[in-house]
């Protein structure tokens, strides 16, 4: 498989190393994974907070560098790239943050946001040029230039500025979108809207998205694969179907079982998992909290098994099952 975004053994500690142990974090902890080049995809990476997800794509990014590992576009080490090519890498990874209130400045009309990135990446060579384009991408993402530009910030709503926001990506002309919880902040309402908008620009303008929530349900909605993360690692990776549907790790069987269902004489969250045990875990991260732990689990680290075709778990319960040939958990995902 050629790959377009890659990261190779990356981990990523914050805090200082030469500190005391307990002063620091390993927020993503030797992860390989990578996105195809040959066919767009969307992809989620999911996991609650603190697992290290959003620490993920930072990385994937370049906005912050690895401690260890690589983080690779087109197969070049973004470490080592020159200006051109970073400017390069800016533009084809266009970000669509989680709060679309932040992404403006109340003094600007919203027209700005989508001007900056024609003058930054020189799209247009005149203001007409620039106007067409701006036009094309709002029509794109279902929004009317004639009600929206020229407006301030304050006069448009979450969800409008949460789709200008997929415009302004959309000009860039990305080879991938990195959405960060795009839709936690708009109203039920408006998330199909934007949901739709990133699966357009998947299927219609060939863009892959790497989708971080902590949503499954959307999660299941909109992404073809995903990684779940536990504690910097990824524990379980497959097709979304089978992932959501089977899970097999335990920690994803209680992301999954903590859906909301709609029944209301059903509780949130139908298993729960027994107390939290304060035992330290030199092994599976997971041991703690794992109702299903073993011996050997609070010592060793689980390779990656295949208790079936396209999904991997790190979980000993499967250790009966082959294992990946690699770390490279994307190598299950379907080509
Ligand atoms: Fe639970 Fe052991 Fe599997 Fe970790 S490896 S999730 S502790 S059964």
């Amino acid at each position: 498989m050629a790959k377009l975004l890659s990261v190779q053994n990356v981990s990523k500690i914050f805090g200082n190393e030469g500190l005391r142990k307990k002063d620091v974090t390993v927020a993503v902890d030797d992860v390989t994974f990578s996105i195809a080049d040959d066919r767009p995809t969307i992809t989620a990476i999911a996991g609650e907070s603190g697992s290290g997800k959003t620490t993920l794509a930072l990385l994937l990014m370049g906005q912050i560098p690895p401690n260890s590992g690589t983080v690779s576009y087109r197969g070049k080490d973004l470490a080592h790239m020159t200006r051109d090519e970073k400017t390069i890498l800016t533009r084809e990874l266009q970000p669509i943050y989680q709060d679309p209130y932040a992404a403006y400045n109340p003094f600007y009309r919203v027209d700005h946001v989508l001007q900056m990135p024609i003058k930054r990446f020189g799209l247009a060579k005149t203001k007409e040029e620039s106007r067409l384009l701006i036009e094309d991408a709002m029509e794109k993402v279902g929004l009317r230039p004639a009600e929206t530009l020229g407006r301030y910030p304050h006069q448009l709503s979450g969800g409008q500025k949460q789709r200008l926001m997929v415009a302004r990506a959309l000009l860039c002309q990305p080879k991938v979108v990195m959405a960060d919880e795009p839709v936690s902040m708009v109203d039920a309402s408006l998330r199909a809207t934007i949901l739709s908008s990133l699966r357009k620009l998947n299927q219609d303008f060939g863009i892959s998205i790497l989708y971080i929530t902590h949503d499954l349900t959307t999660a299941y909605q909109i992404c073809e694969n995903i990684l779940i993360m536990y504690a910097g690692s990824v524990v379980e990776a497959g097709s979304v179907d089978q992932v959501i549907r089977n899970p097999k790790h335990p920690y994803t069987q209680l992301l999954v079982s903590s859906i909301p269902l709609p029944d209301k004489n059903k509780r949130w969250g139908g298993v729960e998992f027994e107390e939290i045990q304060l035992r330290k875990s030199s092994g599976c991260k997971f041991a703690p909290r794992c109702p299903a732990a073993m011996h050997e689990c609070w010592s060793q680290r689980p390779a990656f098994y295949l208790p079936d075709e396209g999904r991997t778990v790190a979980c000993f319960l499967y250790k009966d099952q082959p294992t990946l040939d690699s770390s490279d958990v994307s190598q299950i995902f379907p080509t």
